[in-house]
C-alpha cells in the first residue's frame, strides 16, 4: 500500500507567484503527497505584510467606522499578481467581490481573517490539478468555539477517506450553525495535523521557511545547530519554552496516532529538516541535550518556612489564594521549607501585591521574597536521564559565565532543567549552555 503524505505548507511558502512554483515542484516530485493544507499569504520580505494581518485589520477598520477599501486593495492585488504571474485559470473577482460585502455587512472576524486560507486554497488546488475541499465542511467548532474531535472525524471519514489529491485550508473551520470559526493565530498547522490523524496518514509534512528546528534561538545564538530527531515530549518543553516553528497544539492529533511529523524548508526542499517522533527508537543515539530555550519576564514568588513539610495543606493554600485571584503559576519548584511559584508577568495582572499580602496573612511563613524580572531557561533532552553529571554541566557553564542562578527545577520526567535567572543575563546564559554542550 501506498503512504500517504498530509503537506502542510506556511505562509511565507505560498507568499509569492515564486514561492507557489516552489510548492508545486514539491508537490508533485512526490504522489504520495495526497493532501495538501495550504496557509494565507505569508510576507515576501522583512517588510512586507501578511495576508491575514491585513483581514484583521479590515476588520479593524468596519468596526471603527473608518474605510477600508485601500487595504482591501492590498488583498486583491495580491491574489490578482499571483494568478496573473502563474497564468491560473480561476476567476477570483466574484469571490473577492462578496469577501468585501461580507466585510461591508459586519461578517465576523473570524470569517474574515478565515478567508486569507480559502483563497489560497482555491488557487492553489486549481495550480496543481487537485480537488479543493473547504474545511468549513471538515473541521467542526462547537458553540464554545472549541473544536470538536468527533464530528470531524466523521466528517473526515465521509468526505476525505476515499479521495486523494484534495487541497484544504488551513486554519479554520465552522460551527454546527455553519459559522466560520478559526484557530488561534498559525492554526493551519494544527489543521494538517487533524487532517494527518483524521485519514491515519503515514507521515504529516510541514513545509516552512527554516530547515527544522534549532537547538536554540538564532537571534540569541550564532548559527545553531538543526536538531535532526526530536520526540514529541521534548519538543513539547521547548515550544512551551519558546522555540515558535509549530503550534503548540498541533503535535496533539498527530500524536495519538503515533504519526511523524517532519519540518521541512521549502526554499532547501533538499535539507533533511527535522522528524518529530512518538518514542525514538532504541539504538537511536539520545544526545544528552536536545535542545535549549527560554523565555523572559518571569516573576518568582519564594516563600520560607521551617517545617513547611510537615504542614498539612501549606501549598493548597497558596494554590487557592493564585486560584481566587485568578492567576495561573507556570512551575512550582519546592524544596522541605521552601516553595516557588513561577508565574509569567503577563499573567499577574498588577494582583503582585495582593497575591503577596494574602499569602503572608493566610500561610504565615518566615519570609517570603520577590523576583521579578526573570528569565527561565530550559535545557531539554531525552538522553538527560540516562547521562550523569548533565546538571553539573549546565551550572558550571552559567557559573563561569558569572551569572547567578536564582531558581532550579528539574521536571519529574527527568528531561528538563530549568533554571531562572535575571532577565539582563538571559542571552549570556543560553549562549554558556548551548557552547557546554554543541562546542
Ligand atoms: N494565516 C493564519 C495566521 O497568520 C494561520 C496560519 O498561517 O497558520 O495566523
Amino acid at each position: 500500500m501506498n503512504e500517504i503524505i498530509v503537506t502542510k505548507f506556511g505562509g511565507s511558502s505560498l507568499a509569492s507567484a515564486q514561492q507557489f512554483k516552489k510548492v508545486k515542484d514539491i508537490i508533485l516530485a512526490n504522489p504520495n503527497r495526497k493532501f495538501v493544507v495550504p496557509s494565507a499569504p505569508g510576507k515576501r520580505n522583512s517588510k512586507d505584510y501578511k495576508i491575514t494581518d491585513v483581514l484583521y485589520l479590515c476588520y479593524a477598520h468596519i468596526k471603527s467606522g473608518v474605510p477600508f477599501d485601500d487595504i482591501f486593495k492590498l488583498i486583491e492585488e495580491r491574489y490578482l499578481n499571483i494568478i496573473d504571474e502563474l497564468q491560473i485559470d480561476i476567476n477570483l473577482k466574484p469571490y473577492l467581490k462578496t469577501i468585501k460585502e461580507k466585510i461591508e455587512s459586519g461578517a465576523s472576524a473570524d470569517y474574515i481573517a478565515s478567508r486569507g486560507e480559502y483563497l489560497n486554497g482555491l488557487i492553489l488546488s486549481k495550480y496543481i490539478g487537485f480537488d479543493f475541499v473547504d474545511a468549513a465542511d471538515i473541521i467542526v467548532f462547537d458553540e464554545d468555539r472549541s473544536y470538536n474531535r468527533a464530528k470531524t472525524r466523521e466528517k473526515i471519514n465521509k468526505l476525505l477517506s476515499n479521495r486523494e489529491n484534495v487541497v484544504i485550508p488551513g486554519f479554520y473551520g465552522a460551527n454546527e450553525e455553519g459559522d466560520i470559526i478559526t484557530f488561534s493565530r498559525g492554526g493551519s498547522d494544527i489543521t494538517g495535523s487533524i487532517i494527518s490523524s483524521g485519514i491515519n496518514a503515514n507521515l504529516y509534512e510541514n513545509w516552512t521557511d527554516v530547515s527544522g528546528f534549532l537547538m536554540a534561538d538564532p537571534r540569541i545564538v550564532k548559527a545553531p545547530k538543526t536538531i535532526e530527531t526530536i520526540s514529541y515530549k521534548e519538543l513539547r518543553e521547548l515550544s512551551y519554552m519558546g522555540a515558535s516553528v509549530l503550534h503548540e497544539e498541533a503535535i496533539f492529533p498527530v500524536r495519538e496516532k503515533n504519526i511523524p511529523i517532519r519540518i521541512k524548508n521549502t526554499n532547501r526542499p533538499n535539507d533533511p529538516g527535522t522528524l518529530i517522533v512518538d518514542e525514538l527508537s532504541k539504538d537511536s543515539k539520545a544526545l544528552s541535550v536536545t535542545g535549549i530555550a527560554g523565555r523572559k519576564d518571569f516573576t518568582v514568588i519564594s516563600i520560607y518556612k521551617a517545617l513547611m513539610n510537615s504542614e498539612l495543606g501549606f501549598c493548597r493554600k497558596v494554590l487557592s489564594i493564585l486560584e481566587n485571584k485568578g492567576v495561573s503559576f507556570e512551575n512550582m519548584p519546592a524544596g522541605i521549607d521552601t516553595v516557588c511559584l513561577v508565574i509569567d508577568s503577563s499573567k499577574l495582572n498588577n494582583k503582585l501585591n495582593e497575591i503577596v499580602d494574602e499569602i503572608k496573612m493566610q500561610c504565615n511563613p518566615d519570609s517570603i521574597e520577590v523576583n521579578p524580572n526573570m528569565s527561565v531557561i530550559a535545557t531539554v533532552g531525552r538522553g538527560m536521564a540516562k547521562t550523569p553529571g548533565i546538571a553539573a554541566k549546565i551550572f558550571n557553564a552559567v557559573y563561569e559565565a558569572n551569572i547567578n542562578i536564582k531558581m532550579i527545577d528539574q521536571g519529574s520526567s527527568e528531561m528538563n532543567i530549568l533554571i531562572g535567572i535575571d532577565n539582563s543575563d538571559f542571552e549570556k546564559a543560553t549562549n554558556a549552555i548551548y557552547n557546554a554542550f554543541v562546542k
